[in-house]
């Protein structure tokens, strides 16, 4: 495949922190002057009546951008209007639509500091996350292009004379694609552009916190020459606006990643069929993941620390990869935990927008009081081992690290989704593996452990997705680290790998007899 993965911006050259710097301040002016994000349907803007004010995470008190609702009455008529649209976009040459894709992936680009400083304004991740989350949609764009054109094309399936026999893949019809806020860019943007390279229109629903970059990509694609008439962008409530698309009877794919609790409904919804349906909905889901990583007796403990502190806390453990336990073996334990936490004192906690920030805050105000309820809930029931101190203005929650003391508590067991770690020690490896497994979910997993024979035995019995020994359990790349897991964290096959697009499409077998006896006038 004709694919590269784009490079991620290099901020340790001065031109381009420089650079980075003036962007940054020419998107702070523009959120000063009042930016206003807005359902796109046939390429117009949209008034509605219902608006949301996203407000800024790291000062609480700013508006980062008036978002316009979606309401039921735009819902109905945008339906129709993809609808009347299908069959076109369905004929259209499959490389004409990988072309899009080129093309949009060519403008992000161009862009990749403008797209970066909106992530970190929005949704408050520290520079260098910022340009990972654009690189990763730069980078969906190209892969499903290739990709497109290399497995979606028809071909013959066995040759004989006298029958033709090929095997065709048709898109499903109308697709929303709803994402989460933890991905701004990169996930809308990689199950919007799965969608429509396989032939679907599509409605995108995004997360309301993160709805101006979300903007922002169907804009790009519009520029990139996607068919007004096959996009459209309903920003709303996920409670309010999520029922009304899953439960409509022409929405036949439901692309999400989030929460699993949604996800639940999402396969509810696909489950009714309505006396005028006329497909069965299909639903690829992405899910959470309560995700361990396991240090070995003989582990390299600077690599562990290395490797846990990215993977427990940047963006502020608002990963669905992110560790949120760490499961140690023998008496590693204590000369880990004798480095690991003033490794973590020395993390910078603050403001996103500040170059050297590891930590920034988490996503709104709910996030940040139901993760402070966790850390005084568990400060009863666990051992408290490391609580950092946190900015006042923004949405901050401290650094927390907890020895665990019960397996079965909700610490260890349920996805937190923010800065918070949970250390325990085992006996052997064995036991540390049962202790991984122990979980609803199976998303990713990580090793630190310098026997070949460990690491055998882990691979192959550790139930995630994504494995990774050595290094961070999180930032898996497009095309090299397929992404995506089973038990409760999702149905679907990994985004970013080679059986994605697959799942966009249904294949139809078209069989001739050749034997024409004669043929008809046209
Ligand atoms: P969420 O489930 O709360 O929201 C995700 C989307 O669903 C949003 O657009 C939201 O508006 C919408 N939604 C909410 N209620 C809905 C309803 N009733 N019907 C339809 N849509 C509805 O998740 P979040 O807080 O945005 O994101 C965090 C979650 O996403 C975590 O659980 C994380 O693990 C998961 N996630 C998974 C992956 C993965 O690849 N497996 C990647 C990123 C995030």
């Amino acid at each position: 495949m004709n694919f590269k993965n784009c490079a991620p911006i290099d901020f340790t050259i001065p031109d381009n922190l420089i650079k980075f710097a003036e962007i940054l301040s020419q998107v702070n002016q523009l959120i000063e002057s009042g930016v206003t994000v807005r359902p796109i349907v046939n390429g117009q803007k949209i008034s509605c009546q219902n608006i949301y004010n996203r407000l800024d995470c790291n000062y609480k008190n700013q508006i980062i951008s008036k978002v316009h609702f979606a309401d039921l009455e735009l819902v109905k008529s945008t339906i129709q209007d993809l609808l009347n649209y299908f069959p076109t976009w369905k004929k259209t040459k499959l490389e004409e639509r990988a072309n899009i894709l080129r093309r949009t992936a060519s403008l992000m680009q161009a862009n990749q500091m403008e797209l970066s400083a909106l992530i970190i304004r929005e949704s408050g991740k520290n520079w260098y996350e910022a340009d990972r989350d654009v690189v990763e949609a730069i980078d969906f764009c190209n892969y499903y292009a290739e990709l497109a054109v290399e497995s979606l094309q028809s071909f013959p399936t066995q040759i004989l004379p006298g029958e033709n026999n090929t095997y065709h893949y048709e898109p499903l019809g109308l697709s929303v694609v709803i994402s989460p806020w933890n991905f701004p860019l990169a996930i809308p943007c990689g199950m919007l552009v799965a969608s429509l390279v396989a032939g679907n229109v599509a409605i995108l629903k995004p997360a309301e916190q993160s709805s101006l970059i979300a903007q922002k990509l169907v804009e790009i694609l519009l520029q990139a020459g996607l068919p007004k008439e096959a996009i459209a962008f309903l920003p709303g409530a996920g409670e309010e606006l999520g029922p009304l698309l899953l439960e409509s009877k022409d929405v036949n794919l439901i692309c999400f990643t989030g929460s699993l609790a949604v996800g639940q409904k999402i396969l509810s919804a696909c489950s009714e069929i309505k006396p005028e349906q006329t497909f069965i909905k299909r639903s690829i889901l992405e899910l959470g993941g309560k995700n361990a990583i396991i240090v070995d007796e003989d582990a390299d403990l600077d690599e562990a620390i290395k490797g846990i502190l990215y993977s427990a806390f940047a963006y502020s453990g608002q990963k669905c990869s992110a560790c949120s336990r760490v499961i140690v073996v023998g008496s590693a334990y204590q000369a880990l935990m004798e480095r690991l936490i003033p490794a973590t004192k020395d993390l910078l906690i603050g403001p996103s927008y500040q170059s050297e920030i590891f930590v920034g805050p988490v996503i709104d105000e709910e996030a940040q009081a139901r993760l402070l309820q966790i850390i005084e809930r568990d400060k009863k029931i666990h051992s408290l081992k490391f609580e950092s101190l946190v900015p006042s203005q923004g949405t901050f929650v401290p650094i927390t690290i907890f020895e665990c003391l019960d397996t079965n508590s909700e610490l260890w067991q349920q996805e937190i989704f923010g800065p918070i770690l949970a250390i325990k020690n085992v006996k052997n490896l064995a036991e540390a593996i049962a202790l991984a497994n122990d979980t609803k979910f199976g998303l990713t997993a990580g090793l630190f452990s310098r026997s070949p024979s460990s690491i055998q035995k882990v691979s192959e019995e550790i139930r995630v997705g994504n494995f990774y020994i050595n290094r961070a359990c999180t930032g898996a790349v497009v095309g090299r680290q397929p992404f995506g897991g089973f038990k409760l964290s999702g149905i679907g096959s990994k985004a970013g790998g080679p059986d994605y697009l697959k799942q966009f499409v249904v294949p139809k077998v078209i069989s001739e007899n050749t034997m024409r006896r004669g043929f008809s006038p046209d």
